[in-house]
């Protein structure tokens, strides 16, 4: 998929409050500074549609941003970050909990993984809260530039084999670089497969 246009369409914190036309959309999730905003520009191929952190954790909202004019990408506020307040975490996980439970239209999640580390609680967490919801996802892996090619692939059978221990297939993943331009093809024709199998339907 090419994608030709992509522009900001609203921020929110109410899911209720976001677009209402019915347009299939994807959201990406991850931990602060995962790469979000990066992978999130080279998709997009704007340098700086969704920001990149100055500050981790500033993004508390829900971001829709309309591509193609035929789907929305949603960025969702970073998880983990330890220096955002007690209540303001409360406040975000009630509005992204209800975001996953309540947004029909929502055909997949990405969940971000830095490639270079060990499998984090807080993201096994999360994929299994997703799973418990029946949401589906797949799993982004992140600046791939940072690894050579053989660590790359241990760092993912490692993952994968800590996934196994709760999952019983592996999901569906994807090994990007946003610096180097890396698995931008892979996640766009993901997208637009399944943008075409529900036009089929
Ligand atoms: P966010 O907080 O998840 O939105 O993360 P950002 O996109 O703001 O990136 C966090 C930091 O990681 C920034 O310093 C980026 O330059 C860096 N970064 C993001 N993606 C990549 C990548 O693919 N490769 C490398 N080497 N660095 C990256």
């Amino acid at each position: 998929m090419q994608v030709k246009s992509a522009e900001f369409v609203m921020s929110n914190s109410d899911v209720a409050k976001c677009p209402n036309n019915r347009l299939p959309e994807y959201a990406f999730i991850g931990r602060s500074n995962v790469g979000k905003s990066s992978l999130i520009n080279m998709l997009t191929n704007k340098k700086s549609l969704a920001k990149t952190s100055g500050r981790p954790g500033k993004t508390q909202l829900i971001n829709h941003f309309l591509i193609n004019k035929n789907w929305y990408l949603v960025d969702l506020p970073g998880y983990g970050y330890a220096k955002v307040s007690k209540s303001s975490k409360k406040t975000f996980q009630k509005f992204i909990t209800q975001y996953f439970k309540l947004r029909e239209q929502l055909v997949s999640a990405f969940v971000l993984v830095d490639i270079r580390h060990n499998p984090q609680p807080i993201d096994l967490e999360f994929m299994q809260w997703l799973g418990e919801q029946a949401v589906p996802f797949s799993i982004i892996f992140t600046k791939a530039d940072k690894l050579k090619p053989n660590a790359i692939n241990n760092h993912v059978e490692a993952y994968k084999s800590i996934l196994l221990e709760t999952w019983e297939e592996v999901p569906n993943y994807f090994i990007t670089s946003s610096s180097k331009d890396m698995g931008k093809e892979d996640v766009l024709e993901y997208i637009e497969n399944l943008n075409n199998n529900m036009d089929l339907e």
